[in-house]
């Protein structure tokens, strides 16, 4: 096995857990799910990362998605340098604001009027409160595996048993903040037609990640779309797709676009930020006149629209217009699928793979994963190996079974190559036993 010290990270991360929990600002930072402690790192350029002991690693988190460009796309540093030159914050409007609003109300159809946030899960939070301000009803329909960033009335679990109320995830999220949550099992287009036949009228609306990344990635079900959009438009409820994941990166109009879906309401994040602090939510123009100052819903921030961030997001998406890598991202996405699926085969893993355009995960476990219950059947002992063992062989994977993984614009067929030969290896370690 090649050596790699983390002997420096290994300090960092003792250093940062004296005055901050976990040592990490972000719990999936922490690599619990695969154990050991995480790489600090140094510095990033184009795909790759580089700790503070000196290795090099081929990025497939990006961020956890932002970095669809990879790291320090040059436009991108330019119009954030230059942005900062006029000044950081202003509490007052600019046109960098309308700018980006432009770009993303072309970009995506049903998103007629937007509101930039600070973060995806501002985005999701005020979308949903929107949807009850709105309708003037209180219930949110959420599915089981989505993950909709760390909103109180959004961290809820639940069994497979459809049709349950939330209970709340965490210490600190009261009874009574889930109460109004009811969680369905994703793809479940039964339990989806039970609910809304009997409460369909006291339902503001239904969030879900249209292609989810959350649970590791799962795709949705034709019907189950169809099915959405008929169900909340009969009844009155607003469909929210929580594309701060899936928005610029399954297509430049995200996973509606490749869908040729209209929700009501967009959330987004990540990509749309270029690598700063941004989220939005957007949608039909009269739900959105319904926030203030238009309409009497509440939504506010002193760091909404910031310069500096919307010039990197600016610049990001007149990037990906201007040279779309998605075309590319699939051709290098069915390569690696390809090549991964060979592997783990040759290797006698079993194994699902499961991927979008640039979005993919490898599952251990010889069930389709096509919901929370069956990601769950993946072995994620397993995982946490293959993990460290691709670690070792310079491939920096998401440090969880269940999250996503993404390929960058700079990703060429020899990054993807590599990729697949680390694998082999990993992959013939791990069946070793
Ligand atoms: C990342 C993510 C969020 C939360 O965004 P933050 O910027 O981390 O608050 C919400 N929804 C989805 C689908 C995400 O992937």
């Amino acid at each position: 096995m090649p050596t790699r010290s983390q002997t420096k990270s290994t300090a960092a991360f003792e250093r940062a857990r004296k005055v901050t929990p976990g040592g990490v600002n972000s719990p999936a930072r922490a690599f619990g799910a695969v154990g050991g402690s995480p790489l600090f790192v140094a510095r990033a350029d184009g795909p790759h990362l580089y700790d503070v002991d000196g290795n090099k690693f081929l990025d497939y988190i990006g961020s956890w998605g932002p970095m669809i460009l990879g790291h320090c796309h040059p436009k991108v540093v330019d119009a954030v340098l230059a942005a900062v030159r006029n000044g950081s914050s202003y509490g007052a409007p600019c046109e960098l604001e309308t700018e980006l609003a432009e770009l993303v109300v072309e970009a995506i159809p049903s998103v007629e009027m937007v509101r930039f946030v600070s973060s995806g899960t501002e985005a999701t939070m005020s979308a949903i409160r929107l949807a009850r301000g709105f309708t003037g009803r209180d219930l949110i329909v959420k599915f089981a595996g989505c993950y909709h960033g760390h909103v109180d009335s959004l961290l809820v679990s639940a069994g497979s048993s459809a049709l349950t109320h939330g209970v709340p995830n965490s210490p600190g999220v009261p009874r009574g903040c889930t109460d109004d949550t009811l969680v369905l099992r994703f793809n479940d287009v039964a339990a989806l037609k039970e609910l809304f036949a009997a409460r369909g009228d006291k339902i503001a609306g239904v969030i879900l990640e249209p292609v989810v990344g959350n649970m590791g990635l799962v795709p949705p079900s034709a019907e189950f779309r169809t099915e959405l959009r008929r169900l909340t438009q009969h009844h009155g409820a607003l469909l929210i797709y929580d594309e701060v994941m899936t928005g610029f990166r399954l297509a430049y109009g995200g996973a509606q676009e490749l869908l040729g879906d209209t929700p009501d309401i967009t959330a987004l994040g990540k990509i749309i930020g270029g690598g700063y602090p941004v989220g939005a939510y957007g949608g039909r123009a009269d739900v959105m006149k319904k926030i203030m100052p238009a309409g009497p819903v509440f939504q506010a921030g002193t760091l909404s629209g910031n310069p500096v961030a919307m010039a990197a997001g600016i610049a990001t998406l007149k990037e990906l217009q201007a040279s779309p890598p998605y075309q590319r991202f699939d051709a290098l996405g069915a390569r690696l699928e390809a090549g991964l699926r060979k592997a783990a085969a040759d290797a006698g893993v079993p194994h699902q793979f499961n991927r979008i355009g640039s979005m993919w995960t490898l599952f251990f476990t010889p069930t389709p994963v096509t919901d929370f219950d069956t990601a769950k059947t993946a072995d994620t002992k397993r995982f946490g190996r293959f993990f460290w063992e691709m670690m070792d062989r310079g491939v920096y994977l998401p440090c969880s079974q269940f999250e996503a993984a993404f390929l960058c614009a700079p990703m060429t067929e020899a990054h993807i190559d590599e990729t697949i030969a680390a694998a082999r290896d990993a992959l013939k370690a791990i069946a070793a036993g």
